[in-house]
């Protein structure tokens, strides 16, 4: 079974589906934060609502930090792929391994016009 085929099958990002490249970064998604917005809320509405809001605000937090975990990046191409489960081979950024890449795509520019 190729990557292509396990990716299909599993749902798992593996390769970049717009310049097949294997090389991914995982990082919060920055939706979560308005989770953290409605549970402030609903903190501040708390007097008034008799503490019920503070369930619905609790309720929402855990939705939204639950449905907006992580989001997969390729170095290559910065392509974000949501709603995908994280494979365990893909760690944070690395900013020396960023540079690493940024350098070789450089590289590739940097060759002479053949024509
Ligand atoms: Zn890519």
């Amino acid at each position: 079974m190729d990557s292509y085929e396990r990716q299909s099958r599993t749902n798992v990002v593996i390769h970049c589906l717009i310049c097949k490249s294997q090389d991914f970064f995982v990082r919060d998604n920055p939706k979560r934060i308005l989770g953290i917005l409605y549970l402030g809320l609903s903190l501040g509405c708390a007097y008034w609502t008799y503490g019920v809001s503070m369930l619905i605000g609790l309720f929402l937090f855990k939705w939204l930090s639950h449905r907006y975990s992580k989001i997969t990046i390729c170095y290559d191409c910065y392509t974000k792929y949501y709603n995908f489960p994280v494979n365990p081979l893909h760690k944070e950024y690395n900013l020396e391994f960023a540079t690493k890449k940024e350098k070789e795509i450089r590289n590739i520019r940097k060759l002479p016009n053949l024509y």
